[in-house]
């Protein structure tokens, strides 16, 4: 049915750009590399084993994951900055194909200093969240990331190219900032990749299902939702990992063991939030040594006491939401448990 634009209400126009928008990213991931049937690549070093795994073994999807927006967005944004990056540079060759020990890849650049000497770097671009970038500044970057990097290097020293750098660009989607890492090409990281990737061709040819998973599963995971064999991985859902054994035992204990410390450690982080936050009160946001404040509003919320009281005044009956349950776990053994290595 035709609406007389006459007769559109804004919920009615609303939902035209919803649905185009719901469409748009639809046709974006039908456009987007990842909706083909993958083959491992070098930017797979260092992620789930049993996804890479899966991938050599040739093992058919399970599940057709919804578009993935975070990389829709990355792939646009790789494809607008690489070129600028690229002229601002100079001397820069832009996704070249590399390959090492059979795996392909598509280095973002590879820059040639304009110096004697000629110093070769391999740049990889990471579009991310704040707070990602907040963590490769504190830690140094994922092991995906570095090996990925390292991997390129290694694809292009084995051509003859030089490579005396790895960087790893880290943008941040919603504000443009950014944080260069950079280090020397290692010889030991590159080698470590190639130890992994071995190790993964071991696993694919025996089953690929016994090799070590590199998420926690569906809706704990976006790593899990976004990938094409998440019904196989986790056919049981998180109780897999029980079910999948024929003593449960060390599998519960250990799950209540990390239940509890979670919120031990859980109540200590609140805590020192709290702590932190009061020491912190009044002050204006700015850097302080290697630190950034900002404020960030709750916003105004319901007082759900006053909402339920006005409701019942009325004679309204308050909107209960079905009960669900969370474990409550305390330690009752007379010893202090065993260290666990998982
Ligand atoms: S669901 Fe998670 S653990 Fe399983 S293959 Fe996919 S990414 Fe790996």
């Amino acid at each position: 049915m035709t609406i007389a634009p006459e007769a559109m209400t804004s919920d009615d126009l609303r939902a035209i750009l919803d649905v185009a928008v719901e469409d748009m990213w639809v046709r974006a991931d039908l456009m987007h590399e990842r909706g083909w049937q993958p083959e491992l690549g070098i930017s797979a070093l260092g992620g789930c084993e049993r996804e890479a795994a899966y991938i050599i073994a040739g093992t058919p999807p399970s599940d057709a994951p919804p578009p993935t927006r975070a990389a829709i967005l990355g792939t646009w944004l790789h494809e607008k900055i690489l070129p600028l990056l690229a002229d601002s540079l100079g001397g820069c060759e832009v996704e070249g194909t590399l390959f090492v020990d059979g795996l392909k890849g598509h280095s973002d650049l590879y820059v040639t200093l304009r110096r004697p000497d000629g110093t070769g770097i391999v740049v990889d671009l990471k579009t991310c969240t704040e707070s990602a970038i907040s963590k490769a500044r504190r830690l140094g970057p994922k092991r995906n990331h570095n090996w990925q990097v390292h991997g390129y290097g290694k694809g292009r020293r084995d051509a003859g190219q030089r490579v005396d750098w790895v960087a790893l660009l880290y943008i941040d989607r919603a504000r443009g900032e950014h944080y260069v890492w950079i280090s020397p090409y290692d010889e030991a990281e590159a080698d470590a990749a190639m130890r992994w990737l071995f190790d993964v061709r071991a696993v694919a040819k025996r089953n690929p299902d016994l090799a070590p998973r590199g998420c926690r599963g569906p809706g704990l995971d976006w790593k899990a939702d976004a990938c094409k064999w998440v019904t196989r991985c986790w056919p049981d859902r998180q109780k897999t990992i029980r079910t999948e054994l024929d003593d449960q035992g060390p599998a519960i204990e250990a799950a209540l063991k990390m239940r509890l410390e979670g919120s031990e450690r859980e109540a200590d982080g609140k805590s020192d939030k709290s702590f932190a936050e009061a020491i912190l009160d009044g002050l204006p946001e700015g850097e302080y040594g290697p630190y950034r404040l900002g404020w960030r509003s709750n916003g105004e919320r319901m007082n759900q006491k006053v909402a339920a009281e006005r409701l019942k005044r009325h004679g309204l009956e308050v909107p209960r939401n079905a009960a669900t349950y969370s474990a409550r776990v305390t330690y009752i053994g007379d010893q202090p448990p065993e260290e666990t290595t998982s």
